[in-house]
This record gives structure tokens, C-alpha cells and sequence, in this order.
């Protein structure tokens, strides 16, 4: 299959950040593949969101069901094999002495972005788009515009090819992300990122809140929910 400027390949976890990014790709490129990524990640929910998530979106926008393509989910376990971190393991969630919190997973979009960029040469996507975001974020190293673009560029000298990365949440926060959510498809699609997309790092599907599911206190509901209140208030 040919290299083609239309198609697009999302990094999609199943979390709030890449499913925005999911509709904003729709709205986008002509053809709109997705891939996921087992590391052993200890709370498996979020991958779990990726299916009904993609089905939701298909069943309320039919112009962008006809874009959607198919879903693949790669391995990347080895990841777990490398160290302990609160995502992985039970560890928990605090600041450690290097400055980063034990959520960070060192290595993980670096090669969540090697891994799917031959995927996409194969499939004939020429941009990966990922929900990385430098704004309010919690100080990964690997989320930061400039980590991106070297990246991108090392993708594109190894693998003589022109694959492009986009990062459409990178210089926005997290209220300016349901807003753009809003933007793209409306209450509809406001509606299956509450219900449909999971972000808490305790993997708590349990409570319910206006924003979604969620512990409300980990560092991933607190600043998922004060985006929420943010954006409700600029409404
Ligand atoms: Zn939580």
C-alpha cells in the first residue's frame, strides 16, 4: 500500500486526551486507523474503553464511521519487564527523588511511537497523532513538544520515510480539551468521553461523576475534574 497524505494512525488508549484526539483526526484525514498498546498495565479499563468507545463514535457520527478504520493493539509489554512504576505495578502514586511522579513510565510514548510508526508505513498512514500535552501535565519528559520533534525526526531518517507527528492537545489544558471535544462533535460526543473513556490511575470504574468515572483524587481524576469545572465555567 501506497504512502498516502489522507490517512492517519492515533495513539489511542482509551483515556480522555486521545479519544479527543480520535475525533479531531476524524474531522481531518479521509481514512482514520487506531492502535493501542498492552504494557501490563495494572488496571486493564482503559483498553477496555477503546472498543465501546470507537463503537459509540461510529454509531452517533455516521460521516465519521465511514473514515474509521480498523483498530490494532501491539504489545509492548516488555515495558513492565524494565522497572517498577505505579502504572505497572503496585507502587505507589507519589514524587520520587529524580522529580517525577511513579506514574511516569520511562521509555513508554518513546516506544509507543516506535512501534507504531512502521505500523503505519504499513498500513499507509502518513501521520501518527498522539494526546501528548505539555500544559498541565505531570512533568513527563516524554510528553513535551520538543521530545515529539526529535522523535519525528529520528522516525523519519530511520525509516526514509516522511511520517509526520501531531500532537493536537499539546499547548492546551485540560479544559481547553473538553471544549475542543465540544467543538468537534457537540454534547454527543462530550457524552462518550464521560462515559465511554477512563483516565484514573487507580482504574476505579465505580464512581461517577459529571466528568466520568473515577477515584476523584488520584493526580489523573483531579486534573481531569478541574478541567471540567474549568470548562463549565467558561461555558
Ligand atoms: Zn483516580
Amino acid at each position: 500500500m501506497s504512502q498516502t497524505p489522507e490517512t492517519a494512525l492515533v495513539l489511542f488508549s482509551g483515556g480522555q486526551d486521545s479519544a479527543t484526539c480520535l475525533a479531531w483526526a476524524l474531522e481531518r484525514y479521509g481514512r482514520v486507523e487506531t492502535v493501542g498498546f498492552d504494557y501490563g498495565q495494572r488496571h486493564r479499563v482503559e483498553l477496555a474503553c477503546r472498543a465501546a468507545f470507537r463503537e459509540g463514535l461510529a454509531a452517533a457520527f455516521p460521516g465519521w464511521a465511514t473514515r474509521l478504520g480498523p483498530d490494532h493493539l501491539l504489545d509492548a509489554t516488555v515495558l513492565k519487564s524494565l522497572g517498577q512504576t505505579a502504572m505497572t505495578e503496585e507502587v505507589e502514586i507519589e514524587m520520587q527523588s529524580n522529580g517525577l511522579p511513579s506514574t511516569f513510565v520511562p521509555g513508554r510514548n518513546l516506544l509507543f511511537f516506535t512501534l507504531a510508526a512502521p505500523l503505519a508505513l504499513r498500513r499507509g498512514a502518513s501521520v501518527l497523532i498522539g494526546g501528548m500535552c505539555e500544559t498541565d501535565y505531570s512533568g513527563y519528559p516524554d510528553c513535551r513538544a520538543v521530545t515529539l520533534k526529535s522523535q519525528e525526526k529520528t522516525l523519519q531518517l530511520g525509516l526514509g520515510s516522511d511520517i509526520l507527528i501531531e500532537a493536537p492537545l499539546m499547548h492546551i489544558d485540560k479544559a481547553r480539551t473538553w471544549a475542543l471535544a465540544e467543538s468537534l462533535g457537540g454534547e454527543a460526543l462530550v457524552g462518550l468521553v464521560t462515559e465511554h473513556t477512563h483516565t484514573c490511575y487507580l482504574g476505579d470504574r465505580a464512581r461517577r461523576h459529571d466528568w466520568g468515572y473515577g477515584c476523584g483524587n488520584c493526580p489523573a481524576c483531579e486534573l481531569r475534574a478541574s478541567g471540567w469545572v474549568r470548562w463549565q465555567a467558561a461555558r
